[in-house]
């Protein structure tokens, strides 16, 4: 099985949302996107904790096989957020951001991860995400998530690390800070003309758009398409009746995204658009309960069943 390269924050996350409060609980960009990549591929995690890391927690991880030979403990304290959701749920606002142990993270791989096709730079310092990519030998496959905090502080180092990336996952208030342009097709241009090769807009409760250059012809399985007009796909949200908490849910798209590409190997506009179902039904489940409890209890099951009830809510016939 094609296995992930991920890195990016384990934390420990304190969350306030309208339906509920939680504080110290598990949390960061690498766990919900391992977990929920795991159930798509075998994922190789590259991050670190402090000595605060609790033992139950790396049994979540290890319950779902997700190999913690690039986990680095060091001396401190885990990375920590605390976030607040108002009504609308599709915008966190940062009350504190403490980096601790990831001020000082060098990552080097396991030499076992160095040859990894399938490479998920999740969000955290760009500069690290490049520092990471730079000990892969020949990626098949690059796709990075970021976020208001780097685009912010870190802009040219992103820049530089967009160079490297062929799939780009944003949220669409981040894809306009990021092209510093209101309109998302000028802005999904805009980053395309960038580096990566698709980029991906993800809406909160309005689903996800996807923008890639394409055009007429055929098309290896395992390439990304490409071309010269502008081409999008989308899909709206999962519409569910009760969410507890929408922390995660970008990362756990990005894990149902990328997991099944790496699950089937191949990268092609048919498997794209199946990509980006099982990122959608992914990041519908994980918004249902608080942290990781909704993710950790899942089957299968469940996720090839919602997949079906998408592909119901959007199926419409042609043109009589
Ligand atoms: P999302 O999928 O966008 O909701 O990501 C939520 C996760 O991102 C939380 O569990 C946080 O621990 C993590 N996070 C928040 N801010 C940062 C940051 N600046 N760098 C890395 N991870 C972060």
């Amino acid at each position: 099985m094609t296995s992930i390269l991920s890195v990016g924050s384990v934390a420990y996350d304190s969350v306030k949302t309208p339906f509920g409060e939680v504080e110290e609980v598990l949390g960061g960009s690498a766990t919900y996107f391992s977990v929920s990549a795991s159930f798509f591929s075998q994922v190789d995690l590259v991050a670190c904790v402090g000595n605060d890391f609790r033992k139950q927690d790396v049994q979540l991880l290890e319950s779902r096989n997700i190999d913690l030979e690039g986990l680095e403990y060091m001396e401190g304290q885990t990375f920590r957020w605390k976030g607040e959701y108002s009504n609308d749920l599709n915008e966190a606002q940062t009350l504190d951001t403490q980096l601790n142990v990831f001020s000082d993270f060098r990552p080097t791989l396991p030499v076992r991860y160095q040859d990894s096709s399938y490479v998920f730079l999740g969000n955290i310092d760009p500069s690290l995400q490049r520092q990471v990519l730079s000990q892969v030998q020949t990626p098949q496959l690059v796709i990075c998530d970021t976020m208001n905090y780097w685009i912010e502080g870190h802009f040219e180092a992103l820049l530089e690390t967009l160079k490297s990336v062929d799939i780009l996952l944003v949220n669409d208030a981040e894809a306009r800070q990021l092209a510093q342009e209101p309109n998302l097709v000028r802005g999904a241009r805009k980053i395309l003309a960038w580096g990566p090769r698709i980029v991906v807009i993800k809406r909160g409760e309005y689903g996800v758009l996807m923008f890639y250059m394409d055009s007429e012809g055929t098309q290896a399985e395992d390439q990304l398409p490409s071309g010269d007009s502008l081409s999008v796909f989308g899909a709206p949200a999962y519409p569910l009746e009760d969410v507890s908490d929408p922390t995660g849910a970008g990362d756990s798209f990005a894990g149902g995204f990328v997991g099944y590409l790496a699950g089937v190997n191949r990268c092609d506009v048919q498997s794209l658009r199946q990509a980006i179902i099982f990122g959608s039904v992914m990041a519908s489940f994980c918004v249902e309960k608080f942290s990781l409890d909704r993710l950790k209890e899942l089957t299968f099951t469940e996720i090839e069943l919602r997949y079906k009830e998408f592909k119901a809510m959007t199926q419409f016939e042609d043109i009589p």
